[in-house]
């Protein structure tokens, strides 16, 4: 595997490798690996024949300082599991290659409302800050196709949208979640909770579970989570929406098309989120 550090040294390697018509594919992540990274990894493997994963942390989509302190980080690490999964190349690039106008100085695109509910609204800029270093490494990279988790399925929806606004050549696929044994969708968050507040995590995915067994109307499913989470000793509802998939819009009456349900939830200092499709 090769890995890059310098922008020019990357686009220098990925121009030779254009010539000899490789299709490239894109992984951008905030390291702290894990299998749910690993298979955007696979299926970019299975898809194109040169994949680029990149390891960056992004200071622009924390609204909270010590969140981005705080956010995992171990390169090492993350470079074996690459190399363990055959990627081609990871690039590790500093701020001033991803950001070479300055962080301050953001994407404002029309998301048409897509940014502005759930994370958009709990967590100011958030979008802003993805938009923006997605937009500068698509630039360098200029990827065929990238790769996208069903486990941020606003981001995922918010990066479809900025492609199709800024009319970019470039596919983007979003890919299901990967969960732990016990049903812990997989976040380099996880990373954070202590031993007991990890046996606990498990409720979030059993709550969206019941949630989509649970035979009532959207306000009954709302009812339902908001007492689970009154009932809980560790866990702080942020929010919990029942929503299109399509433009993510609140579903207020029985869904007709595909809905999906959404958490965010503090544990102690920790927030994770998850999302289930209701409809299948
Ligand atoms: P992050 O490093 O958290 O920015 O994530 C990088 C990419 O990995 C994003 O597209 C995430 O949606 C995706 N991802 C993170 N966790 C999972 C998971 N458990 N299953 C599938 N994709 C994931």
């Amino acid at each position: 595997m090769n890995v890059f550090t310098s922008k020019t040294e990357l686009t220098k390697f990925l121009e030779q490798e254009r010539i000899k018509d490789k299709n490239i594919g894109f992984v951008p992540t905030m390291g702290a690996l894990h299998q749910g990274h690993l298979s955007l990894i696979q299926e970019s493997r299975k898809r194109t024949n040169l994949t680029v994963c990149s390891i960056y942390v992004n200071p622009t989509q924390f609204n909270v300082k010590s969140d981005l302190e705080n956010y995992p980080r171990n390169t090492e690490k993350d470079i074996e599991l690459l190399v363990s999964e055959n990627c081609d190349v990871c690039f590790l690039p500093n701020t001033n290659d991803v950001y070479p106008n300055g962080v301050s100085k953001l994407l404002e695109i029309n998301l048409s409302g897509l940014d502005k509910r759930m994370e958009g609204e709990r967590r100011s800029g958030h979008f802003d800050g993805v938009v923006t270093v997605v937009n500068n490494l698509f630039e360098i990279i200029n990827p065929d196709i990238a790769f996208f988790g069903e486990k941020d399925f606003q981001q995922l929806a918010v990066i479809r949208k900025m492609t199709q606004v800024l009319n970019m050549n470039v596919e983007i696929v979003g890919c299901p979640i990967i969960r732990e044994p016990d049903g812990l969708a997989m976040s380099s968050r996880n990373e954070r909770l202590t031993r007991h507040e990890r046996l606990a995590a498990t409720f979030i995915y059993n709550t969206l579970l019941a949630t989509k067994n649970l035979n009532g109307s959207i306000q009954e499913k709302k009812d339902f989570v908001i007492k689970q989470f009154e009932n809980h000793a560790l866990f702080k509802l942020d929010y919990f929406d029942i929503t299109s998939e399509k433009n993510l819009t609140a579903c207020i009456e029985e869904p007709s098309k595909l809905t999906r349900a959404f958490i965010a939830a503090f544990i102690g200092k920790v927030r994770l989120i998850d999302n289930i499709a209701l409809n299948n």
